[in-house]
């Protein structure tokens, strides 16, 4: 299996569960309080590493107790750490979430420590990025340095995986490189201007971004699956029926896994229902790398 590069974020999130998500100006009181590390970048770094991954994670975090917190739980998950930074003075990243009944969740990030990732940070790594062969990157980190590690997956010839989010409208020039971008539906309209509610709708959004020059276009589609716009296949990839009960990190395990079935050579629709299944077993766990599951999991739940 080859290795995988995760360039991203990394939070603490902190969690309250409540029967009703506030509206502007209100105030509910919720029900019980929970931290978890989070961050879309370390979700999917840790889900790459739970699945039986190698995955060297480029980040930044802050000199304080959520930072060193964090090193210890990547070190723990296997995770190589060789270029994860610690930045002087800026806090680590938090994320203040609010987790419904009906396991729809509303989210605040600050992203302290995340927003000083630099180019020199990525250049560090150059040696180890020759190494792999796919570079997995979101939207929570600036996006110079998005860009930046685009060009040099270009120029050392990797399979670059554009998760992104949250949802941003990018330059078309970014497409160009990527060997697979993974919106969820509300990112897919941010991106294209194509509102998406169904295989016609989620179709007529991949055909964008396919046009920008994106060789696979997978467009999550929640309980539903996937939908896949690639050379091989165009259409949905069922998704497992579970009872929801959080779906944080349920895109972050499809990302991870999907990256996963790529680095042992999956064709793309195998490596789909891959991460279809690992994702939906995420959805059935409160939390965002608490829920987050092992290959053993996957194996158990075989159908
Ligand atoms: P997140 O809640 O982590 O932000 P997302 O909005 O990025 O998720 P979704 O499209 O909701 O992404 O979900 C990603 C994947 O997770 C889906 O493609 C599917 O495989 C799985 N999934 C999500 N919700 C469910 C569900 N209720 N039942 C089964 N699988 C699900």
């Amino acid at each position: 299996m080859s290795k995988i590069i995760v360039v991203g974020s990394s939070n603490t999130d902190m969690v309250i569960k409540t029967n009703h998500i506030p509206i502007p100006g209100e105030t509910v009181l919720g029900g019980n309080f929970f931290m978890n590390s989070g961050g879309k970048g370390a979700n999917q770094a840790v889900a790459i590493a739970r699945l039986g991954g190698d995955v060297t994670f480029i980040t930044k975090i802050g000199r304080d107790v959520f930072g060193k917190e964090s090193l210890k739980k990547f070190k723990e998950e296997g995770i190589n750490i060789d270029f994860t930074v610690t930045h002087k003075s800026k806090p680590s990243g938090i994320a203040l979430v609010t987790l419904g009944d009906n396991a729809e969740n509303s989210i605040v990030v600050a992203p302290g420590a995340n927003n000083s990732l630099k180019k020199k940070n990525i250049n560090k790594a150059i040696d180890e990025i020759k190494k792999a062969e796919i570079i997995l990157i979101q939207l929570e980190i600036p996006l110079k340095i998005v860009k930046h590690v685009i060009e040099l997956g270009r120029k050392y010839g990797k399979k670059v995986i554009l998760n992104p989010a949250p949802g941003k409208k990018l330059e078309d020039v970014l497409y160009r490189n990527l060997f697979a971008v993974t919106p969820n539906e509300t990112e897919a309209e941010i991106m294209t201007d194509v509102k998406v509610v169904d295989e016609q709708s989620a179709k007529k959004a991949a055909l964008v971004l396919r046009s920008k020059g994106v060789k696979n276009v997978i467009i999550t589609l929640g309980s539903k699956g996937a939908y896949l716009c690639s050379d091989e296949f165009s259409g949905i990839i069922s998704g497992y029926q579970v009872i929801a009960k959080d779906t944080t990190a349920a895109g972050d395990t499809f990302n991870g896994a999907f990256a996963i079935g790529i680095s042992k050579g999956l064709s793309i629709k195998e490596t789909i229902k891959f991460a279809n299944k690992a994702a939906s077993l995420a959805v059935t766990k409160l939390g965002a790398q608490s829920s987050i599951p092992y290959l053993e999991d996957l194996e158990v739940h075989k159908n």
